[in-house]
């Protein structure tokens, strides 16, 4: 499997959310041992899948107070975070109109790298807000941006700037 293949297809989300059919498995592993950026996508995902599994059903606010910290992102805004030392998850809070009709979530850091590509899950939409939660030790520090994509391709982005305490 070619990279702009492997990108286009989404195959790091199939392959990380188990709906890539084993033959196709197969060879986008032959590609993602040596592909760097391949590789930390699917890294990225499987921690993402692994958040976002305990925070459903959950009110992380008042759960995990002491591990968790809650950022509420704002449209075009950068945000100063600061990541408190005991922190283990950063879940990061971002208001959309359910009208907008978010298909997917991507994280970019300052220096152009794609964390992740994942589809926002559709009981996000219907409650205004789409929540990503991402392990606190695996954020860069400085400017990172949280861009949503409707299914027309229109862009909303939220930046923000980590500070690690
Ligand atoms: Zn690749």
């Amino acid at each position: 499997m070619e990279h702009n293949e492997a990108i286009q297809s989404r195959a790091a989300e199939r392959y990380s959310t188990g709906q890539m059919p084993p033959d196709e498995a197969e060879l986008f592993e032959a590609h993602f041992f040596g592909c760097l950026e391949c590789a930390e996508e699917v890294r990225w995902i499987s921690l993402f899948e692994a958040n976002a599994k305990q925070v459903v059903g959950r009110n992380v606010r008042e759960t995990d107070a002491q591990f968790v910290a809650v950022v509420v992102l704002v449209l075009n805004q950068r945000v100063p975070v600061t990541v408190p030392s005991y922190a283990q998850s950063l879940v990061f809070s971002i208001p959309v109109s359910p009208g907008w009709g978010a298909s997917h979530v991507s994280l970019a850091t300052a220096a152009g790298t794609a964390r992740f590509t994942m589809a926002v899950p559709e009981a996000q939409l219907a409650v205004g807000s789409v929540t990503v939660m991402v392990a606190a030790r695996e954020m860069d520090p400085g400017f990172n941006l949280l861009t949503l994509v409707s299914a027309d391709g229109d862009q909303l982005d939220y930046p923000f700037d980590i500070t690690l305490s």
